[in-house]
């Protein structure tokens, strides 16, 4: 083992220690908890790889009449050049053009240098396996529709190939995939757990933590204080997976539709890079995006589909509700009379009612007009909400009967015994997948698995129609029709 004499001031300079730190993950150097010196040393016996934060696109023909540069963040995969910036770098003095992209995990710029470890893996922390010949303590039982998935899944996955679980809302995804992880853990393989949603990552978290209580877990999400990054199961936003580079051995990705891939290709980047090389990878989802769903049309791609919830009841299909022009309405502080009808049903009936709404503003005007109009315990929530996860635990708690919410909580977020209804079910920002998602909250749990979801309207959309013919669809091959 190469051992690095002890230099001036440096707490971590075993091989090991070092090893440790930058096994699987990639750090800017300027993060990095030791001298460039011993970084140096690294680079030399070939065990780290240092290469530039920003650098030039190859330039084409035009590029080079126009007289212009382009760049790539090597962090992050951004080549969109409207978000690179330059500015007077404090750090070299010199003119550093800087990603805008990633800016939020700190910056990177033409003088940042990105450090990784490329020598031998470190042996993971093994003690929790030979305690043990069950890591997972979930003692639930699976259907045999899921037994069958979930045994598919973990056949597959251990021969390295990729696995679609297509699967509607509420069918129990989650307990699906135990078997698989607890076979990943049990032969010494690092996993990651994978979506798009900070919402999700804390229901997850919990969830996964009580199903494997003696292995470490990580859990990561934008403002999470995490103390172990080299967990072997990590539960993480695939926006923090920036900060690791060829580390995974598996990964599964939930909600893989909610990853805007065609949106910000940066998140599948941040996948890619931190798994390792051929790694497999299970998508789970209930709306998989067209191309999983060809490729495991063709054959190409290894799947199972379950059109069934786990309790047997079928997924609730939406009605559509006409209430004329409800922006106009909301907006003048004028209350829709069905929507404040079926909103007294309900609380009448001591349900809890999720509300949809396209935007913000719409989120804020109506839920003081619903404050206004009696219906108490009424809460609202958005993106940039700051007090958003403590009204979504009120909600789950009973303190609040009505949430009001933007699309931000159409996938992950399961109370049991919720109904719906989409305020502006015709508004552009609900397509389809969105649609059959939000359908999805309702009747999820066995002893609650029916209810209404309501889409209140001012005009049918293709995107209304396209969903409900999609969970029609799934009922009739789950056998409900
Ligand atoms: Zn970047
Ligand atoms: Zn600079």
């Amino acid at each position: 083992m190469l051992l690095l004499s002890r230099s001036k001031g440096l707490l971590l300079n075993d091989y090991s220690d070092v090893q440790h730190a930058l096994h699987g993950r990639e750090f800017r150097a300027e993060e990095l908890p030791f001298p460039e010196k011993v970084i140096k040393d690294y680079v030399k016996s070939g065990h780290v790889t240092v290469r530039p934060g920003i650098v030039p696109l190859n330039e084409s023909i035009f590029d080079l009449l126009t007289g212009r540069k382009k760049w790539l963040c090597a962090r992050c995969g951004n080549r969109d050049q409207e978000t690179f910036a330059t500015c007077t770098c404090g750090r070299c003095q010199k003119k550093c053009v800087y990603c805008r992209h990633c800016l939020t995990m700190g910056i990177v710029r033409s003088c940042t240098k990105l450090v990784t470890w490329c020598g031998p893996e470190p042996a993971l922390n093994h003690r929790f396996i030979h305690q043990n010949t069950h890591l997972c303590a979930w003692n639930g039982t699976l259907s045999d529709e899921q037994s069958m998935a979930a045994e598919a899944l973990n056949q597959t996955l251990q021969i390295g190939k990729s696995f679609l679980v297509w699967a509607v809302a509420g069918s129990g995804k989650t307990e699906m995939i135990y078997p698989a992880i607890e076979h990943q853990l049990m032969n010494g393989r690092r996993v990651v757990l994978a979506t798009p949603r900070t919402d999700v990552v804390r229901e997850l978290l919990p969830r996964m933590r009580a199903a494997f209580p003696d292995v470490p877990i990580s859990g990561l999400y934008a403002g999470s204080q995490e103390s172990n990054p080299n967990a072997p199961l990590v539960v993480s936003t695939a926006h923090q997976l920036i900060r690791y580079s060829n580390c995974f051995d598996c990964i599964f990705i939930d909600e893989v539709d909610a990853f805007p891939y065609h949106f910000d290709p940066m998140l599948e980047f941040a996948v890619r890079k931190a798994a390792k090389p051929g790694a497999p990878i299970a998508y789970l989802s209930a709306t998989p995006p067209a191309d999983l769903t060809n490729d495991y049309a063709s054959g190409k791609l290894r799947g199972v589909m379950l059109a069934r919830r786990y309790h047997g009841h079928p997924l609730p299909e939406p009605r559509f509700q006409w209430i004329g022009n409800w922006m106009q309405m909301i907006r003048k502080g004028q209350m829709p009379s069905l929507l404040c009808e079926w909103l007294s049903e309900k609380t009448n009936q001591k349900r809890q009612v999720f509300v949809f709404v396209p935007s913000v503003t719409l989120a804020r005007d109506l839920t003081e007009l619903l404050q206004r109009c009696g219906f108490e315990r009424t809460a609202g929530v958005h993106a940039e909400d700051p007090h958003r996860h403590n009204k979504v635990s009120d909600f789950r708690e009973g303190k609040i009967n009505i949430l009001v919410t933007t699309t931000i909580l159409e996938r992950g977020v399961t109370v049991p015994g919720v109904e719906v209804c989409v305020v502006g079910a015709d508004d552009p920002v609900f397509d389809d997948r969105a649609l059959v998602q939000i359908s999805g909250r309702v009747g999820r749990s066995a002893e609650s698995p029916t209810g209404d979801v309501l889409f209140f309207h001012n005009g049918k959309t293709l995107a209304m129609i396209r969903a409900r013919k999609q969970i029609e669809h799934m009922n009739q091959i789950g056998g409900f029709h």
